[in-house]
């Protein structure tokens, strides 16, 4: 069967910009034919054919997210592959990198395959494991890059913490180096934690919490860029939340620094003061920081420090989110709010539609090395986001098994309306 989609306006960066409708066939991209109104010219048509309405929509190439917790092995109560690919392909995402805490951590090639395997049933977005740095996430010994490659991982990363020996991490940069792998790093010193749980500053002394400094992220931060200079091997910066960390990334890429960043949502639309009265669905590592901070984030953004926007995604259970704000535990779900809350930056001017296309899709991409492009005779994983529909996010929809999310109830502007995954509808609005 073909799939016509007919009237969007196409963004795929660097490539095209503008109306045209795009025809799918088998799975993949078979001709794109541009022109403002078009009729579908130069498309012949089979008799059987589904035409989806695109008008005043915008197509974009599969928006991937390349931080990810699914929870699959070892807490599926939180989320499993299953229910964290439905989620994405709900907000819009046909392909989803997830990291390697899991229980058995993601550390040797049984764990990526089973990840995969699980994927294949799951049969909806794509899912490309991200391995361990040390085994067992534990910062002592590596991990076999090469095994883990061969089995499917794109990446390497011991996000959730961080790597605390420098010598483990330039040996791991080495090491990656020579197997063309990423290396994402949680840029975090535990001594600077000091066993923080919100940011510090007035509110952290208002609220009785201890706070975590800025520096806490930024001096690890400045560490990854030294050793990505010394090791002339890429590193990509997770979860950037501070305004040191932006400069220093910033610095480091006009010297020529192999260094890639991402930052989320939530540091782009949220500061300190949302954490309100001790709301555990604000409680997030890095933590939400101050307005200058966030601030900051945004420029980095506009000007291209922060190549990347993913969601880290990070499903808990109420037993994890209700109960004392310093107890619980960090992170929230984001897959199926990120569409939303990101358009926010083009209404707001602070990026252009096609940049925000290429943060949430031609970089990502890039960076793991993944095909992308809305191009004939590419898979057809492609996006259809409605940028006028005005909704209230509820989280009773979410397709994610967590609710742990601090958007709930909140008013915004556009949604992911259509996922296909290799010429697939993996979702589709009931409202359109
Ligand atoms: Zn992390």
């Amino acid at each position: 069967m073909q799939i016509l989609i007919k009237g969007g306006r196409v963004v795929d960066p660097g490539n095209y910009n503008g109306m045209a409708d795009i025809l799918v066939e088998d799975g993949k991209i078979v001709k794109i034919r541009e022109g403002k109104g078009t009729k579908a010219k130069g498309i012949r048509q089979k008799a059987e054919v589904r035409t989806i309405d695109a008008t005043g929509k915008i197509v974009t190439p599969g928006l991937i997210d390349m931080h990810v917790h699914l929870r699959e092995p070892g807490h599926e109560y939180k989320e499993t592959i299953e229910t964290g690919c439905l989620a994405a392909a709900a907000g819009g995402f046909t392909a989803i990198c997830c990291m390697p805490n899991t229980n058995p951590v993601n550390d040797n090639s049984q764990v990526t395959k089973f990840i995969l395997q699980r994927a294949m049933i799951a049969d909806t977005v794509r899912v490309y494991p991200v391995a361990a740095i040390s085994k067992g996430l534990e910062g002592t010994g590596l991990c076999e890059y090469g095994d883990l490659k061969d089995a499917g991982a794109v990446a390497i990363s011991d996000d959730g913490r961080p790597v605390t020996d420098s010598q483990l991490m330039r040996r791991a940069m080495e090491y990656a180096k020579g197997f063309d792998l990423p290396v994402i790093s949680h840029c975090e010193d535990l001594n600077l934690l000091a066993g923080g749980v919100v940011n510090e500053g007035a509110f952290a002394t208002r609220m009785g919490l201890p706070g975590i400094p800025n520096a806490c992220e930024s001096v690890m931060v400045m560490r990854d860029i030294a050793l990505s200079e010394l090791t002339e091997s890429p590193v990509h910066i997770a979860h950037v939340s501070t305004m040191e960390s932006v400069r220093a990334i910033r610095a480091a890429k006009k010297r020529g620094v192999p260094v890639t960043a991402e930052t989320a949502p939530h540091y782009f639309t949220l500061t300190e003061d949302d954490v309100g009265q001790y709301d555990t669905n604000a409680k997030m590592n890095p933590p939400l920081r101050s307005k200058k901070d966030r601030e900051a984030v945004r420029e980095g953004l506009a000007d291209g420090t922060i190549d990347v926007i993913v969601t880290d995604h990070a499903p808990h259970s109420s037993i994890e989110k209700e109960v004392e704000f310093d107890k619980a535990e960090n992170g929230i779900i984001g897959l199926e709010t990120s569409v939303s809350l990101s358009l926010k930056l083009v209404e707001d001017g602070v990026l252009k539609i096609n940049e925000l296309v290429e943060k949430m899709s031609t970089n990502p991409a890039q960076i793991l090395k993944l095909e992308n492009g809305l191009r004939a005779g590419n898979p057809a994983d492609i996006t259809i986001i409605d940028p006028d529909r005005l909704y209230t996010i509820n989280a009773e929809n979410f397709y994610s098994l967590s609710r742990n999310t601090p958007f709930n109830g909140k008013e915004v502007k556009g949604k992911a309306i259509l996922t296909m995954v290799g010429g697939k509808i993996v979702f589709e609005d009931k409202i359109r």
